[in-house]
């Protein structure tokens, strides 16, 4: 069926038809029918015009894009028509005038006053010829009710339609009207229901019924490539009889089962494509890396200053199997910024240590994976110090390698990885190209990189037969769904809690423009953080004052320090100083000859000053809710609560000042990053290709649609159990769709 399916519209329609499709995402027969209505309207069924109107206000509020066409079904109120001088025109006039201005332009105005049930009014306006108004007027009062079309607008607070097509009911139902109107009449009496879509220009939504009705007869036949004990064990109805009832259906609850099929579809194809890849993964063979009881995870246990939580042991156990098992390890561990991924990594690689292999750790930024040599290089002290006199004898020894490494360490370092008298390499992406020879890789840790895709994953290291374990950070909270959806191949371990807990730290939101003087007492409240001994972060969206909008460093910083900062040492921080210059901004900061940074989100991630206790983020509506969150996990590190102030000039009420309200509200990365999902679109969520639209989910939707996702990926699990061969041409289909989208995205993967 998916040969089908994936015949490119035209084919089926013609080149200028599939031309108007484009803007709306649509090129294949299969987008087209996984265009869903975006309303059905029941036949001759009175509109709930309230319902409709509170639709349009909830979606122009929340920013999401309005789709403003409508087809009503409404009573007729009242009719008036005005001359071309905007006079009212006498119904006695009306045969007159209808004569008077048969072969005339003048163009004047009819109109008209619909209702529905609950006496909402929409407002209805014609401009055209006296000749055809007085024509429509005439129909407009012969019936009750009529079905009218067009795009919804509105004359100042009132909802208004101009110039709709409309076709009137008469008791029994039927429909009245010129030839010309009746299209959209046809469809209705075709169909128990009309499915409203949303349209582009040149394509209203009739043109797309019919498009419709011609591609579902083109289908007729075609066999259900899902295997029957899929079908059944879902519940679903066969694809054809779907497609069908979503655009057709004679009930509501056919339309939403059909609906329940074609996502289901979409879910599947993704999940039995992961669960492929998954087996497939699991047909590697990997090193069995097993701890040593005495090695280098009971020595750092055993010297580590604080106890492991009871998480980061359940976790730890978790990657000790994994790791001990003959398959790769693709494991995904996910914690916010301080829950300990680092120390739950350590341990891991030293595992592989222990059992004679090598491990690396690839850090995103070079000033990352130099945090991260010097934070490991202390917390393993002498058991990281190689070979050196007073080292343990099993002591390893840790290596950086970045791109700025000065060529004799380099030559140093890679002779060390050659003989494996390093066990552990700390460094950024280059770490991994060819040049770099291991004695025996056994894992790769990559950190806080969830946009890592399979391609890099796979390309990892993989050097003779042999794969070695990978274990991949992210600091992003992923929710499930998501993670099922887009990590799919890989198993999820989420470190929740922050060891230790977290100090308390109270985020407001501050209105800028409403309450300038709640600004000025901000940089007041800085003052007095560092009068205690504390430190502060200002935040802003730019580095330079000149072209953009939104608050600057150059700007802030110059303001502070003339004003309300005077007294206090302040200095910017952000990505466009030289390297020297940042690291020796951060250095001074952390040993507390700083008072002040005003920085870009180069503090994001990486900083850590326990005594930096207050931010205020300027024009924070520039933020994204997961950058915010991560901006405020810079305070609120020590033991001392912290404060941050999210400034604004966006209002109450739009979608910007509603993220805001949501960080304020909770510090759950977990809550804020389904918040965050909710409001975007969600291929940019997914960080799938958008290249022209096209993404594996148009209908699916991964917060919504958790539990279809999860009865697919359970389903997906026992397909590949059957037929691990992947023999079902059907499934074979849902698979090549899936490696067909994704291989615009990682053409490089094979
Ligand atoms: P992440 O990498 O997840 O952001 P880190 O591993 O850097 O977090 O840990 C943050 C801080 O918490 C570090 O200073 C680390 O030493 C400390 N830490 C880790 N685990 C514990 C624990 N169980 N108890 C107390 N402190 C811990
Ligand atoms: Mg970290």
């Amino acid at each position: 069926m998916f040969r089908e399916l994936a015949e490119p519209l035209g084919r089926v329609l013609g080149g200028d038809t599939a031309k108007a499709f484009l803007p709306l995402g649509v090129e294949t027969v299969h987008d087209l029918l996984r265009h869903l209505p975006a309303r059905l309207q029941s036949g001759t069924e009175e509109s709930d015009l309230g319902e409709i109107l509170a639709e349009q206000k909830a979606a122009e509020k929340a920013g999401r894009v309005v789709d403003d066409h409508v087809a009503v079904v409404l009573k007729v109120a009242r009719v008036a028509r005005y001359d071309a001088n905007g006079a009212l025109a006498r119904p006695e006039d009306d045969e007159r005038d209808r004569k008077k201005f048969e072969k005339g332009r003048t163009r004047a105005r009819l109109e008209a006053e619909l209702t529905d049930h609950g006496g909402n009014v929409l407002k209805v306006t014609w401009f055209g010829k006296t000749v055809y108004l007085v024509g429509w007027k005439r129909q407009l009062e012969r019936e009750e009710r009529g079905l009218f079309v067009g795009k919804l607008g509105w004359f100042r607070t009132t909802p208004q339609l101009v110039n709709p097509d409309f076709v009137m009911i008469d008791k029994s139902g039927g429909f009245i009207g010129t030839e010309k109107k009746m299209t959209i009449a046809r469809q209705v009496s075709k169909h128990p229901f009309l499915g409203l879509y949303r349209q582009s220009k040149g394509l209203p939504t009739w043109k797309i019924s019919e498009s419709l009705d011609l591609v579902l007869d083109s289908l007729a036949g075609v066999p259900d490539p899902l295997p029957d004990w899929v079908r059944a064990e879902a519940e679903l109805p066969a694809l054809y009889e779907a497609f069908l009832a979503a655009h057709h259906p004679t009930t509501r609850a056919e339309h939403a089962d059909g609906v329940e099929r074609i996502r289901f579809d979409e879910a599947f194809a993704t999940q039995v494509a992961m669960a492929y890849r998954r087996a497939d993964t699991a047909r590697h063979l990997a090193v069995r890396r097993v701890r040593r009881a005495g090695g280098l995870v009971d020595q750092l246990d055993g010297r580590l200053p604080f106890a492991l939580t009871a998480e980061q042991e359940r976790i730890g156990a978790e990657l000790e199997t994994d790791l001990a098992s003959p398959r790769p390890m693709q494991r995904l561990l996910q914690g916010e910024v301080g829950s300990g991924k680092t120390v739950v990594a350590v341990r891991a690689m030293l595992a592989v240590v222990d059992a004679g292999g090598q491990a690396v750790l690839l850090a995103p930024t070079e000033v990352l994976a130099q945090q991260h040599h010097e934070s490991i290089t202390r917390l393993l002290g002498e058991l990281g110090a190689g070979r050196t006199l007073g080292a343990p004898d099993d002591a390893t020894d840790v290596v950086l390698l970045t791109g700025s490494t000065p060529a004799a360490a380099r030559k140093a370092a890679l002779a060390k990885l050659a003989t494996g008298e390093a066990g552990i390499a700390i460094g950024t992406h280059a770490l991994l190209n060819a040049t770099v020879e291991f004695a025996d890789l056994g894992l790769v840790v990559v950190d806080e990189q969830h946009r890592f895709g399979v391609e890099q994953r796979n390309a990892l290291g993989v050097r003779g037969d042999r794969h070695p374990h990978v274990l991949v950070m992210t600091a992003t909270p992923i929710p499930r769904s998501v993670a099922m959806t887009v990590f799919g191949d890989l198993d999820v371990s989420t470190l929740r809690e922050l060891p230790g807990g977290r100090a308390q730290v109270t985020t407001t939101v501050v209105d800028q423009v409403v309450r300038p003087a709640w600004v000025e007492r901000a940089w007041a409240r800085i003052a007095e953080e560092v009068a205690q001994g504390r430190q502060a972060y200002v935040v802003v969206p730019r580095i330079r004052a000149e072209g953009g909008e939104g608050a600057s460093v150059e700007d802030m910083h110059a303001l502070l320090v003339e004003g309300p900062l005077a007294r206090i040492r302040v200095a910017p921080l952000h990505g466009r100083m030289t390297r020297e210059a940042k690291q020796a901004t951060m250095a001074a900061f952390a040993a507390g000859e700083l008072d002040v940074l005003v920085a870009t989100t180069v503090i994001e991630v990486g900083v850590d000053v326990p005594n930096a206790t207050m931010m205020v983020v300027c024009d924070a509506d520039r933020f994204g809710i997961s950058q915010l969150h991560q901006l405020r996990g810079r305070i609120g590190r020590g033991s001392l609560p912290g404060v941050c102030l999210l400034l604004t000039g966006a209002e109450v009420g739009t979608d910007a000042r509603e993220r805001l309200e949501a960080v304020a509200a909770t510090r759950d990365g977990f809550v804020l990053a389904e918040v965050d999902l909710k409001q975007r679109r969600e291929g940019d969520v997914l960080g799938l290709s958008q290249s022209g639209g096209r993404s594996s989910l148009r209908v699916v939707r991964v917060l919504e649609h958790a539990d279809l996702i999860d009865k697919a990926r359970v389903l997906a699990s026992q397909v590949v159990e059957r037929d691990p061969g992947l023999t079902d041409p059907g499934v074979r289909d849902y698979v090549r769709q899936i490696e067909l989208l994704a291989a615009d995205d990682w053409s490089e993967v094979t």
